[in-house]
C-alpha cells in the first residue's frame, strides 16, 4: 500500500486547530503523525476508520525517519511537478523568469523578492527560506487562485468554517502584536515600512497598515495602541481581501498573518 500523504491525514481531523494533540495546527498533528513522532489518539476526533483504511495502525506510530518539514515539503514539491508556471503567473502576481532551467516565478513575499521553481524556492540571492514559507509559498502555487482581488475588506470569521481559525487568529497573530507594540505605534509603522506597508488615510483605529504579504494575499492590521491613563490595553484586528479565501486556504492564510507577525516582531 502507497504512503499515506499529509492531506489524506488532514481529511480525517475536523481541522479546527483545537490544540488538544499538543500542536497549534491540524497540519502539524498530521505531519507529525506521518513521521512518527506522536500516536494517532493524541486527536480525540481522529476517524480511526480512515486511518485503517490509508493503512494506519491508529495505536502505534509510523515508523518514518524524515524531518515533519521535509516531508511535507516534499510532498507539496509532488504536488506542483505538474503545474504549468507560466500559465498561473498571472493569476498569482507573480513575474515569469525564463532559464535554461525551464520557467521560474519571482513574486514578492513579505518584503523580499522569491524565486520558485518547480524544484526549489529560495530568496531571489539565493538565501534559504525557513521551511515553513517554503511550505505557504508552494500552498499559493498549489492552490492556483484565479482572478482578481475584490478591494472589500474583512475579518476572517466572514470565511465559511472559520470559527477555530478566528481563535488561532487572535492568539498568535492578534494578541502577540498587540502585547508586544503596546503603546509604541512608531515602532510597528517603522517594522511595518521593511514589509512596504502602506498606510490607510481612512483609519478608526490607531494606525491602520496594508502589507502585501503575498500579491494575491494582502492583509490589513488596525492597531489601537495601549492607554495607560485610560486603562485599556493595546488591541489588533486583521483583515483579509474577500476573495483571499480563492487564494489560499484557510489555515494557510491564519499561517500568512503569523508570519507577518513574526517578521513584525523579529
Ligand atoms: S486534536 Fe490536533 S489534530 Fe485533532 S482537531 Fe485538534 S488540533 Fe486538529
Amino acid at each position: 500500500m502507497k504512503q499515506p500523504t499529509v492531506f489524506e491525514i488532514i481529511n480525517l481531523t475536523p481541522k479546527n486547530n483545537c490544540e488538544k494533540c499538543g500542536y497549534k495546527t491540524c497540519m502539524a498533528f498530521a505531519v507529525a503523525l506521518l513521521t512518527g513522532k506522536i500516536k494517532a489518539e493524541k486527536c480525540p476526533y481522529i476517524k480511526l476508520e480512515g486511518l485503517k483504511n490509508l493503512g494506519l495502525n491508529s495505536a502505534t506510530k509510523q515508523k518514518l525517519s524524515i524531518d515533519p518539514d521535509t516531508a511535507l515539503l516534499k510532498e507539496l514539491k509532488s504536488k506542483i511537478s505538474n503545474v504549468n508556471l507560466e500559465k498561473i503567473a498571472k493569476d498569482l502576481g507573480a513575474n515569469i523568469i525564463k532559464t535554461k532551467e525551464g520557467v521560474n516565478l519571482k513574486l514578492l513575499y513579505l518584503g523580499e523578492n522569491i524565486i520558485i521553481s518547480h524544484n526549489s524556492i529560495t530568496r531571489e540571492d539565493l538565501k534559504e527560506l525557513d521551511p515553513r514559507d517554503q511550505i505557504l509559498l508552494y500552498n499559493y502555487v498549489y492552490f492556483g487562485g484565479k482572478g482578481e482581488l475584490s478591494g472589500q475588506w474583512v475579518g476572517l470569521e466572514s470565511f465559511p468554517n472559520s470559527i477555530s481559525k478566528v481563535n488561532t487568529l487572535k492568539k498568535y497573530t492578534e494578541d502577540k502584536l498587540a502585547q508586544y507594540f503596546g503603546d509604541n505605534i512608531d515602532e510597528l509603522y517603522k517594522k511595518a515600512k521593511k514589509l512596504m506597508a502602506q498606510k490607510l488615510r481612512v483609519c478608526h483605529a490607531d494606525i491602520c497598515l496594508e502589507i502585501p504579504a503575498l500579491p494575491k494575499v494582502p492583509l490589513q492590521i488596525h492597531f489601537w495602541g495601549k492607554d495607560i491613563e485610560e486603562g485599556f490595553d493595546a488591541q489588533v484586528k486583521i483583515l483579509f481581501d474577500s476573495r483571499a479565501i480563492k487564494f489560499l486556504d484557510i489555515e494557510s492564510l491564519v499561517f500568512t498573518a503569523e508570519r507577518m507577525a513574526e517578521k513584525l516582531m523579529g
